[in-house]
């Protein structure tokens, strides 16, 4: 049975999840940016956190895990080469690594690029991906560490997951990129509808994460440095797709 995975809106704009698994009563928390609303879920739904499941050290993903901790004494698994500034884990993994939550595989995939060390989390039996800061609605995360080579290695990693992976990221920006995604990809009428839809589900407070993985494949621009049409709108007709993503990451950064 696919585990049922609950999106948590925390601090002003970020996500946490909850990935329960109904069988072995085990449940797994992706980033921990506020205790608050994170142990209100719990308590709401009876459940009590087995694995906490860090993406990377930023502040906005982890400053929660001390309060959440002293309520659910859970195993803290977190990246081996981030040991050293997130905090304490109780399993250190790395690309290709895989354990269990209940029954269900994890996957361990180093999405470097946005901070180096960053992993994403990929459920292939429940098809759902936790990507936080790497792969976004829309977007993707800032470059303050790793290389836009890097970034867009990662992101063809994730790329290639099945089309109907649900991808699970840290942030409600999806309204802003889709602003920016316009200006590089006007003539894509995927991403006009995609646009429309969010306005609506903003206009609804309505979260607009998590999404499809083949709905980003079809309007993220981050993950179209292939298409001809982005190339030829940025005149890099049969350009290096790392050198296309890193001139539209440094677009949205000027945007
Ligand atoms: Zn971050
Ligand atoms: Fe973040």
């Amino acid at each position: 049975m696919p585990l049922e995975i609950v999106t948590i809106p925390c601090l002003s704009d970020n996500y946490a999840f909850l990935a329960h698994d109904a069988e072995s009563g085990n449940t797994a928390l992706i980033d921990a940016p506020e205790a608050g609303p994170i142990l209100a879920e719990l308590e709401n739904r009876g459940w009590t956190l087995s694995h906490v499941l860090l993406t990377h050290h930023h502040f906005d993903h982890v400053d929660g895990l001390p309060a959440i901790l002293e309520k659910h004494p859970a195993k803290v698994i977190g990246a081996a080469a981030d040991a050293h500034r997130l905090p304490p884990l109780d399993q250190q993994v790395a690309e290709g690594d895989q354990f269990e939550i209940g029954g269900e595989p994890v996957q361990v995939m180093d999405v470097s690029g946005h901070t180096v060390g960053h992993v994403a989390f990929y459920m292939p039996q429940s098809s759902v991906v936790f990507t936080a800061d790497s792969l976004m609605a829309l977007g993707c995360g800032r470059l303050f560490e790793g290389t836009a080579p890097q970034m867009w290695a990662s992101l063809s990693k994730l790329a290639a997951l099945p089309d109907d992976t649900l991808v699970c990221s840290g942030h409600e920006y999806t309204q802003s990129n889709g602003k920016f995604a316009l200006t590089v990809d006007p003539d894509n009428t995927a991403l006009l509808e995609r646009v429309a839809d969010i306005a609506r589900a903003r206009a609804a407070n309505e979260p607009t994460v998590p999404s499809s993985l083949a709905l980003e494949k079809a309007t993220n621009p981050f993950l179209r440095a292939t298409d001809p049409a982005i190339q030829a709108h940025l005149g890099m007709e049969n350009a290096d797709p790392a050198a296309v993503f890193a001139e539209i990451r440094a677009r949205k950064d000027r945007f």
